[in-house]
């Protein structure tokens, strides 16, 4: 049967990478709306490409380009404009599955609007679970939707994990490990990581990836944002997820088992198998990339991650395990964080002290609603700011 897809962040890695898996089956998907910010010029070659019915951008001046852009190209594909349209798109009745690919707050609300609606989610936007973990499990439960992890490391438990597996019927499985290739600053010293530039940190050794989630994997707050992550869509305590460096990036993670045995989930480092294996599930489609050749690759390596020059793991874990709105405060600093770093106003290690700073001076609470939780994060944006003020060059 042909699935309807709206993609919000068609324009990022995620989304164009989920546009190539879905060039080879074409018969199986149909575009519904692609979403996109600053990028119009790749937008509107998207629509022209695939005519979805919506194309949603959030600015009114962007929104007439694109349309211009649409007109010369022929295309009937209406321009949406607005927050609101992007949740309309992701809940519009004629939808089946939602690729939910913006990257960091921005995607919350819409991210929400698929689950509440019931729809299938492919959650590539962790930010959004990692801030409304309770809201949005409880919505997931709620609305019957069907929430299919694309981060690979989550994707691969999911594989992994028995498919009965929930809190109440954990089918013996003991622990998560999550793989984390180390990023680009793996073995360094937290002294010389002082100085280097945004150019450094984007430049992954595995991923080809956004800016924002390639400095988060180059601090390791991606790892720390993907513990909570697992620990909301695998209902497991961070006690009971541990992470791995694997530099070699094949092995996806794991799923450790109460009798000795565990699981892994491997591939190339390529986001085309997480997408596809969420786009086809509970079938299999092919996706592009290639066989794995264990003989070629002859080594895989483990090490522990090094907390002490990589402080944002350990970060992330506290604001866990303090719970609350402790990891939408985490998250919104980060994100502050990241952009002062990309703009040049903080040095990298910075970003570490930013957040740590932010969460030791927030009062916590238990957000009731999104509004609440939206509420926590602008007030951490504030602080955040505030010490990127404090501390810039
Ligand atoms: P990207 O920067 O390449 O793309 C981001 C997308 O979000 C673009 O389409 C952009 O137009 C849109 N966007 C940006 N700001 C927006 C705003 N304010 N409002 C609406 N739309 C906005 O990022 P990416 O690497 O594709 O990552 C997207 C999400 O997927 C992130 O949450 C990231 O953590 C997650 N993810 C990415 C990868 C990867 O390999 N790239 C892997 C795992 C998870
Ligand atoms: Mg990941």
């Amino acid at each position: 049967m042909q699935q309807t897809i709206t993609l919000l962040g068609a324009t990022g890695t995620i989304g164009v990478n989920t546009l190539k898996v879905i060039d080879r089956h074409p018969e199986q998907f149909k575009i519904f709306a692609l979403s996109g910010h600053r990028q119009f010029h790749r937008l509107a070659q998207q629509c022209i490409r695939y005519q979805p019915s919506y194309a949603v951008v959030l600015d009114n001046k962007i929104g007439a380009q694109l349309s211009a852009l649409l007109v010369d190209g022929n295309c009937p594909t209406e321009v949406l404009v607005g927050a609101q349209a992007l949740c309309d798109v992701a809940s519009d009745p004629s939808v089946d599955s939602v690729m939910a690919a913006i990257v960091g707050s921005a995607g919350l609300r819409s991210t929400m609007a698929a689950v509440r609606s019931g729809k299938k989610v492919l959650l590539a936007n962790k930010e959004s679970l990692v801030m409304a973990g309770t809201l949005f499990m409880q919505a997931v439960v709620d609305s019957e939707a069907i929430l299919l992890p694309i981060d690979s490391e989550h994707n691969a438990i999911f594989q992994c994990l028995p498919t009965y597996y929930s809190s109440d019927h954990r089918g013996g499985v003991s622990k998560l490990l999550l793989s984390a290739s180390g990023g680009p600053f793996r073995g360094w010293e937290l002294a010389h990581m002082a100085s280097v530039t945004p150019e450094q940190a984007c430049a992954h050794p595995k991923w080809e990836m956004g800016q924002k989630i390639s400095v988060d994997s180059a601090t390791l707050m991606n790892k720390g944002l993907e513990v909570i992550e697992a620990g909301w869509l695998f209902a497991m305590s961070p006690e009971n997820i541990d992470v791995v460096v694997h530099p070699q990036s094949i092995i996806h993670s794991l799923v450790q088992y109460l009798d000795g045995s565990v699981l892994a989930q491997l591939g190339y480092p390529d986001m085309r198998t997480p997408i596809a294996h969420a786009l086809a599930w509970p079938e299999r489609i092919e996706s592009g990339v290639e066989n794995l050749d264990l003989v070629a690759l002859s080594q895989l390596d483990f090490e522990a991650p090094d907390q002490s020059n990589f402080p944002c793991l350990q970060i992330a874990y506290s604001a866990a395990k303090i719970g609350g709105d402790a990891p939408a405060v985490l998250n919104a600093a980060n994100e502050i964080a990241v952009q002062a770093f990309l703009d040049r106003r903080i040095g990298f290690t910075e970003i570490a002290s930013v957040v740590d700073n932010t969460l030791l001076a927030y009062k916590f609470n238990e957000p009731e609603s999104l509004a609440a939780v939206e509420e926590a994060d602008m007030i951490a944006r504030g602080m955040a700011m505030a010490r990127v003020k404090r501390i810039e060059r």
